[in-house]
C-alpha cells in the first residue's frame, strides 16, 4: 500500500505591515464586508435555497448584515438523512486512499487560495483578530485535514496475529449508519473537523453548524467541494437546532454523535438519544467535546512575567470564548502584589474594537445572549463585596457586543466566578498562602465539575511534579509552564473528561478510531474435516 506524505503543522504568517499576506486579507475583508452573502442549505450535492430566511450579523457591528441563510424544516431534514444514508455505500467503497486525497486537496486550498477567504469570514462572523483567524480557519483547519489523513494510515497499520494455515485481519469499516455533527461557533477549525473526521472513515454525514458561525461554515463547505467531496457525503442543515436535532437522531440509521458544544446541551442530547435507543438500529457514538472551567496554579517559583503573559493571553484572547480560557486563577501569596501591578498594567493596554483594526487585541462576544450572559457576571463580581475589580468593569453593546477583559481577586475560593463557566473575557483570582500550595491544588481539582484544561506555573520541580500528580483527572490538557489555550493538532491531542466531554481527543488517532465499526476476517486455508478430537479416540 503506498503512503500518504508525512503532516508538518501550517506554517502561521505574521500580517505585520506591508505584509503581502495583510494586503489579501484586507482586500478579502473588504469583499465580505461590502455584500450580502445568500447561504443554502447543501443536501445531496444540491444546494437548497428556502422561502424562510434568517440573518447573518456581526458581532462588533450589529447593524450590518453580512447575509441571510436557509432554514431547514422538516421535509429538508429528511432530505438530508436520506442523502447521507444513499451515499454511504459508494462513499465507503471508495477506499481509505482516494477518500484521504480529498482531504489534503482540502488542505491545499484551505491553506493556499481560500485561506484569506476563511479568514476574513471567521473575522467578520466571528469577531476574531487576524491572528485568532489564521491559528484557526487557516491553520487548524489544513492541520485537522493533514494529520487525520495520516493518523488514519497509522490506526489501518495494527493487524491481527495469524497462526499457521490462517490469515487474520481486522477491517476499519465505517459505522453502519449516518453520522451527526454539531459545530460550536467558537472555532471554524472545529466546525470543519467535526464532519470530515467521520467522513474521511468512511462515514455519510448530516452536518449543523451554529448559527453564530453559518459563513465560515459556507466556505468550509465550498473548499470540501472544490476539492473534490462527492454529492451526499456531508449534508448541511441550517436552522431550529432542537427540531433538526430530534429529527435526526430519531432516525434508525443515526449512528453517532460528533459534537462541540455546551454541557448543558451534551447533557440534553445525550437523554434523547438514550430514549430513542429501541428505535434505532445500533447503539450511536457519541463524541462530544464541550465546556470549561480552565485554571492555572501558580506556585511561589513562579516566574513572574511569563505567569502574567499567559494570564492576559489564556483568559482575554478571543475574548476569552475558547473553551480552555483560563478563567480560574490560584495565586501564591508572596506573588500577588507584583502580579497585581503587572497585570493592571497589561490589561489596561489591551484595545477592544473591531478585529479589522489590526491594532486590536479583542474583538467582540459573539451576539446578545453571550453579552447578557458575561455582563451578568461581571455585576455578579462588581456587586458583591467579597469580590474586588482589578480593572474598570466595562462593557457596550451600542454597535458592537464588546466587553472588556474584567479580572477580580474573590475571598471564597469556591465563588460562583470561579465554578460556573462564563465563557467570556471574565476571569478570577484567588490568593493563597505560600505554604498551602497543597490546598489549593486540592481546591483547584474539586471546586469545578469540569476538566478540560489547566496549568502550572513554578521553577521549583517538586511543584510541579505534586501537581501533575494532585490534578491528574482536573484536565485533559495540562500545561507546565504555558497558557491552557492554543493546543496545536498533531502536538497536543486536545480534550477533557469529567463534564467537558467524552475525552476522545480530536487531532489524533482515537478520534478517528471512534468513527469506524472493526471487522476482524479470518480465513482458514486447512479447515478440520473431522469433528473428533484426538482425545476421544479409544486407547
Ligand atoms: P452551544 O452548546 O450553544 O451550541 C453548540 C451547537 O449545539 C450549535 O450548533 C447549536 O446550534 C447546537 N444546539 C444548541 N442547543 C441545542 C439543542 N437544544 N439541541 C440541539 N442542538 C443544539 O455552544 P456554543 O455557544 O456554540 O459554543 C460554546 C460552548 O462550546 C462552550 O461551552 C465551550 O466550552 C464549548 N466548546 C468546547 C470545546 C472543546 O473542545 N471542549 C471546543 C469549543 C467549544
Amino acid at each position: 500500500m503506498s503512503r500518504a506524505p508525512e503532516p508538518a503543522n501550517e506554517p502561521i504568517l505574521g500580517y505585520a505591515p506591508g505584509s503581502a499576506e495583510r494586503r489579501a486579507l484586507e482586500r478579502e475583508l473588504q469583499r465580505w464586508r461590502n455584500r450580502t452573502e445568500d447561504v443554502p442549505l447543501f443536501i445531496g450535492g444540491e444546494a437548497l435555497h428556502t422561502r424562510e430566511l434568517r440573518e447573518i450579523y456581526c458581532p462588533h457591528d450589529h447593524a450590518r448584515l453580512l447575509g441571510r441563510h436557509a432554514v431547514a424544516g422538516p421535509v429538508e431534514v429528511e432530505r438530508a438523512i436520506l442523502a447521507a444514508c444513499e451515499a454511504r455505500q459508494s462513499w465507503a467503497r471508495s477506499g481509505f486512499e482516494s477518500r484521504a486525497r480529498i482531504f489534503l486537496r482540502a488542505a491545499e486550498l484551505a491553506s493556499g487560495p481560500y485561506r484569506q477567504r476563511l479568514n476574513a469570514v471567521t473575522m467578520l462572523n466571528q469577531s476574531k483578530t487576524p491572528h485568532q483567524a489564521e491559528i484557526d480557519a487557516a491553520c487548524e483547519l489544513s492541520d485537522f485535514f493533514r494529520f487525520n489523513v495520516f493518523f488514519a494510515q497509522e490506526l489501518a497499520a495494527y493487524q491481527p496475529k495469524s497462526a499457521r494455515g490462517e490469515w487474520n485481519s481486522l477491517e476499519l469499516r465505517a459505522l453502519d449508519g449516518f453520522v451527526y455533527a454539531v459545530s460550536p461557533f467558537n472555532f471554524t477549525a472545529i466546525a470543519g473537523n467535526l464532519p470530515t473526521a467521520p467522513a474521511l472513515m468512511g462515514n455519510t454525514v448530516v452536518w449543523k453548524p451554529s448559527p453564530h458561525a453559518v459563513l465560515s461554515a459556507h466556505v468550509v463547505l465550498d473548499v470540501l467541494l472544490q476539492a473534490g467531496l462527492p454529492p451526499g457525503v456531508v449534508n448541511l442543515v441550517l436552522g431550529d437546532a432542537p427540531a433538526i436535532t430530534q429529527r435526526v437522531i430519531a432516525h434508525p440509521s443515526f449512528a453517532g454523535l460528533h459534537f462541540t458544544g455546551s454541557s448543558a446541551v451534551l447533557q440534553q442530547l445525550w437523554l434523547q438519544i438514550a430514549q430513542n435507543l429501541p428505535s434505532l438500529a445500533s447503539y450511536p457514538r457519541i463524541v462530544a467535546e464541550t465546556g470549561g472551567k480552565d485554571f492555572i496554579v501558580a506556585h511561589a517559583s513562579a516566574d513572574l512575567d511569563a505567569l502574567a503573559v499567559a494570564i492576559v493571553r489564556g483568559a482575554f484572547e478571543y475574548q476569552g470564548q475558547k473553551c480552555s480560557a483560563a478563567s480560574r486563577i490560584y495565586v501564591a501569596r508572596s506573588l500577588w502584589k507584583p502580579l497585581e501591578e503587572r497585570l493592571r498594567e497589561l490589561v489596561g493596554e489591551l484595545k477592544v474594537g473591531d478585529p479589522a483594526d489590526f491594532h486590536s487585541f479583542m474583538g467582540a462576544v459573539i451576539g446578545r445572549d453571550a453579552y447578557t450572559r458575561i455582563t451578568g457576571y461581571q455585576r455578579l463580581g462588581d456587586e458583591d463585596p467579597s469580590c474586588r475589580a482589578l480593572v474598570p468593569v466595562r462593557a457596550e453593546d451600542e454597535t458592537g457586543y464588546f466587553v472588556w477583559p474584567t479580572l477580580f481577586e474573590v475571598e471564597d475560593p469556591r465563588h460562583r466566578l470561579m465554578t460556573e463557566e462564563i465563557f467570556g473575557p471574565v476571569a478570577s483570582l484567588w490568593v493563597f498562602d505560600d505554604d498551602r500550595y497543597e490546598q489549593a491544588l486540592e481546591l483547584c481539582d474539586s471546586t469545578s465539575p469540569y476538566a478540560l484544561t489547566g496549568a502550572v506555573f513554578a521553577r521549583d520541580r517538586a511543584a510541579i511534579a505534586l501537581a501533575a500528580q494532585e490534578l491528574s483527572h482536573a484536565a485533559g490538557n495540562f500545561y507546565i509552564n504555558d497558557k491552557p489555550t492554543g493546543a496545536v493538532v498533531g502536538q497536543q491531542p486536545f480534550g477533557g473528561s469529567r463534564w467537558s466531554g467524552t475525552n476522545d481527543k480530536a487531532g489524533a488517532p482515537y478520534n478517528l478510531l471512534r468513527w469506524t465499526s472493526p471487522r476482524t476476517i479470518k480465513e482458514n486455508f486447512d479447515p478440520p474435516r473431522d469433528y473428533r478430537y484426538p482425545y476421544m479416540s479409544g486407547e
